[in-house]
């Protein structure tokens, strides 16, 4: 189903018919114009004047799967007790467009009947005041709506739109349980569902291995080809890659089934199975799964949820872990890796098929892709469960190309500089409670997450290259305060 939003001009009875008449023109020539710089379009649906018309729209939006989020525009003072119920309803994000039709004020031509068509300024405070006052969550885009600035801003929202659209649908599968004895990947799987909408179900590993039996041989051809389209093969062992074959068409299956579209293992929890999957999950992850190590479940989603925002973006999006530091003084770096699963969203180069040892898991030495991350400017993502909340901390990165080879390193390898920089990003991660497993994205942007997290109503911190630790100390502490009471 098509992804769209709607655009909903304020307005009055008080200017009369022609002034009405004019604005339900201006208002689709608007949204046409804007839809072709969105990501999503953008469709004029009405200049409302009523208190029963603003509240149809609300409850049509908030009924129509297709409509991800509602745009209001006041292109003059529309009176807000007319809005109060019909916002009181909606349940779908709101953006208000602080914008005007025309750019510029015509020196000869302004008189009353141009300031009774053209008074955002005198609507948007109206407008703005009884969202603030009902506490309402909504984004507020401002400036010309030719510019693109503008149309960047909205189309960034409109993909955390999409985020909470997609994020209220997610099924989320567990094959085993977390690994045992880790605090940060627990979480509250209930609370995940009321504040996020996720699903997170759990299914034995016997269920899995009985369906990887059920796999044919034709359909292990048909996925090497597939990796071998993707992929070069660094390797002969052919028995070990089919197998992670094996491993992923089975977790499709299971997935498909269930209307899935992010999963979790365990390495503590491979009962039946040969290999950890590696390649298999790092192939799915790249058709957009999510996917978590060690049953992070947290990350699993989180990695789904941004996939989707990213859709017809540059950059990568990808489960990640911290692992090193090289704390050389200048040139402080942290390397992220994972023993096996990082998605090859984020590879320079054309990903290597190889075989290596796994370390832990008791189990067959399994194949994985083997890259270095593309440079560039991204975030990272890690949503953690405070008792009570969820915070999501993001951080400001800068992925640079590894500064070693590191030739006996069997695994995806991305080297990043934290923002502001090094030592005071871990700091203030630490500070945070950040995980150690992240979502790296060099696509999504950290408005578009702060957004998110809006709309979810989940507390949002944001590490960046303006960030003081003493002062990130307080604003975290007044979180901790602000959502008891938000909460409780
Ligand atoms: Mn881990």
């Amino acid at each position: 189903m098509e992804k769209v939003f709607w655009f909903v001009v304020g307005s009055q009875f008080l200017y009369g018919n022609e002034v009405l008449e004019t604005v339900a023109v201006r208002g689709r020539e608007m949204a046409d114009a804007m839809s072709a710089e969105l990501p999503y379009k953008l469709i004029y649906k009405a200049t409302v004047k009523t208190d029963e018309e603003i509240t149809r729209i609300a409850k049509e939006a908030n009924y129509d799967d297709s409509c991800c989020g509602v745009v209001t525009w006041c292109h003059t003072f529309s009176p807000s007790k007319m809005w109060i119920h019909g916002f009181g309803l909606l349940q779908k994000p709101h953006c208000h467009l602080a914008t005007q039709y025309n750019r510029t004020i015509p020196n000869d031509e302004i008189d009353m009947d141009f300031m009774n068509l053209n008074q955002a300024a005198h609507g948007d405070r109206e407008h703005g005041f009884i969202t603030a006052r009902m506490r309402q969550p909504r984004k507020i885009i401002a400036g010309y709506w030719q510019d693109k600035p503008v149309t960047d801003e909205l189309g960034a929202w409109m993909r955390s739109a999409v985020g909470y659209d997609y994020s209220h649908k997610l099924r989320i599968v567990r094959f085993g349980d977390n690994m045992r004895d880790v605090a940060v990947t627990e979480g509250d799987k209930v609370e995940a569902q009321i504040k996020l909408g996720w699903q997170v179900d759990y299914w034995p590993v016997g269920h899995l291995t009985e369906v990887m039996a059920e796999v044919t041989d034709k359909e292990i051809d048909e996925k090497m080809q597939e990796y071998s389209e993707r992929y070069d093969f660094a390797t002969d062992d052919m028995d070990t890659v089919r197998y992670q074959a094996r491993e992923e068409l089975a977790m499709r299956k299971i997935l498909g089934r269930e209307g899935s579209t992010a999963f979790i293992n365990n390495f503590q929890d491979l009962y039946g199975m040969e290999q950890l999957p590696g390649l298999a999950s790092q192939n799915m992850m790249y058709d957009g799964f999510g996917y978590g190590g060690e049953g992070d479940w947290k990350v699993a989603g989180m990695t789904a949820v941004m996939k989707k925002m990213a859709e017809g973006l540059d950059g990568g999006t990808l489960f990640m872990e911290d692992y090193t530091y090289d704390l050389t003084p200048g040139r402080e770096v942290s390397l992220g890796a994972h023993m096996l699963e990082v998605c090859p969203s984020i590879a320079a180069d054309k990903p290597r098929i190889e075989v290596h040892p796994l370390g832990i898991g008791d189990r067959q030495p399994p194949a994985r892709l083997v890259f270095e991350g593309k440079p560039g400017k991204g975030i990272v993502a890690s949503l953690i469960d405070m008792g009570g909340r969820m915070r999501l901390i993001v951080q400001d990165i800068e992925v640079i190309k590894p500064i070693c080879e590191m030739p006996n390193l069997p695994v995806a390898r991305v080297m990043w500089k934290p923002a502001p920089d090094l030592l005071t990003g871990v700091k203030c991660w630490i500070e945070a409670g950040g995980a150690h497993h992240t979502v790296l994205s060099t696509a999504v942007t950290a408005q578009m997450m702060e957004d998110w997290a809006d709309m979810m109503q989940i507390e949002y911190v944001h590490i960046t290259d303006k960030t003081d630790h003493s002062e990130f100390k307080k604003e975290l502490f007044y979180n901790d305060i602000a959502w008891k009471l938000k909460e409780f």
